[in-house]
């Protein structure tokens, strides 16, 4: 077990990274974070950052040298420097978790190996493969980039045959794959932490709404049908976990279709659709992880309320700030950022209780 006092690293310096430094702070440890950004929401609540580039070797080696033990919140960091520093200091979750994530290819291709269900899916490696993907997979689908995507950046809808040199153009003409659009009727995810024992701890699971492709609310509990397959999903996403040899919080992000569930993508890190957990579980996503980060045993996740939403602020949702801070019944997290970009996740709220 990490004593108190010594030094968690974080690469990555967004809203998870403060998340995660503040519950980092609560158990005693001080955290240092390497992102390459300048105001990185995570610096105002760490001891120290370094402000360098991910692939600045010399500067990870001295950031290596500064902590105990290295965690990220953000799983794009090139694998290559990852195991230059697990070379050095534990890394959890280690690379081969990241080698998985980074790449909706080989997530999907993994889950499948396991028994999952996904989206149809195929391939794409040029313009002429995209027209060959089209052929096998169907319209309408959507053209993802197979790395680097978040909050629906890197991808394309294709309704038409017409729109997919377009499509093509949009995602910049990178390796990609197209998925065939699933009919489902709620999105849910499996949230679960992995100690380094072995042991797994899970939260009941949220329905999570998207608007503009960037999730909107996480409400428990969710509908009839999220209940009926979470069961089946939190199994996939464990035998996954183990699979990977994971240490510390994995999301699974599920379509409820009516022949059950299937799996869109994973993040090997805490999840937008986990911070309810902060006011609404008796473990936040962010304490379990910390915990399995520095070797500690995982605490219980049961509901602290019988209703719980969490409601993102973004963009010019957070210039609500006076109303929300005024309402009793609200918990407020702002995430210090500076402009407030269309898009640009701001803070978030919780609600216990209708
Ligand atoms: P995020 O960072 O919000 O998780 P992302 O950029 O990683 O987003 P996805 O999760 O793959 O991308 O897709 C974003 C949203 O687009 C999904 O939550 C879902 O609402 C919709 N979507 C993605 N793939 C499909 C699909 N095959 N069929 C139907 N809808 C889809
Ligand atoms: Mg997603």
């Amino acid at each position: 077990m990490l004593p108190p006092g010594s030094t968690i690293g974080i690469l990555g310096g967004g809203q998870l990274g403060r998340m995660l430094a503040m519950a980092a702070a609560s158990l005693g440890y001080r955290c240092h974070v390497f992102a390459p950004e300048t105001d990185a929401p995570a610096s105002d609540v760490a001891a120290a950052t370094t402000r360098a580039d991910y692939g600045d070797a010399d500067a990870l080696a001295a950031f290596a040298a500064q902590v105990d033990v290295i965690t990220l919140e953000w799983e794009n960091v090139d694998r290559e420097a990852v195991r230059q520093l697990a070379e050095l200091v534990p890394v959890h979750p280690g690379v081969h978790s990241l080698e998985v994530a980074q790449d909706r290819m080989a997530e999907k291709q993994f889950v499948e190996w396991l028994g999952g269900r996904t989206a149809p899916w195929a391939q794409v490696d040029s313009r002429a493969g995209l027209d060959a993907a089209i052929a096998q997979i169907g319209l309408p689908a959507i053209l993802k980039t197979r790395r680097m995507g978040y909050d629906g950046k890197g991808q394309a809808r294709i309704l038409v045959a017409s729109d997919a040199d377009a499509a093509w153009d949009a995602i910049g003409q990178q390796p990609a794959i197209l998925e065939g659009f699933v009919n489902f009727a709620h999105e849910f995810s499996v949230i679960l932490c992995r100690g380094q024992d072995g042991t797994m701890v899970d939260w009941p699971v949220p329905v999570n709404l998207h608007k503009a492709g960037i999730l909107a609310t996480s409400t428990l509990p969710p509908p009839a049908l999220v209940r009926a397959q979470a069961g089946e999903a939190a199994a996939l996403a464990r035998t996954v976990a183990e699979k990977l040899g994971h240490v510390g919080v994995l999301a699974c992000e599920f379509f409820a279709c009516s022949d059950g569930p299937r799996f869109n993508e994973m993040a090997p890190r805490v999840h937008n659709s986990g911070h309810w957990t902060i006011e609404g579980s008796a473990a936040s996503q962010f304490e379990n992880h910390i915990r399995a980060v520095a070797g500690l045993p995982l605490r219980p996740t049961g509901l602290m309320a019988s209703h719980i939403e969490m409601t993102n602020l973004i963009g010019a949702d957070a210039d609500a700030w006076p109303r929300l801070l005024a309402d009793p019944g609200v918990h407020v997290h702002l995430y210090g950022k500076g402009e407030a970009r269309p898009g640009r996740k701001m803070g978030h709220v919780t609600r216990l209780g209708k």
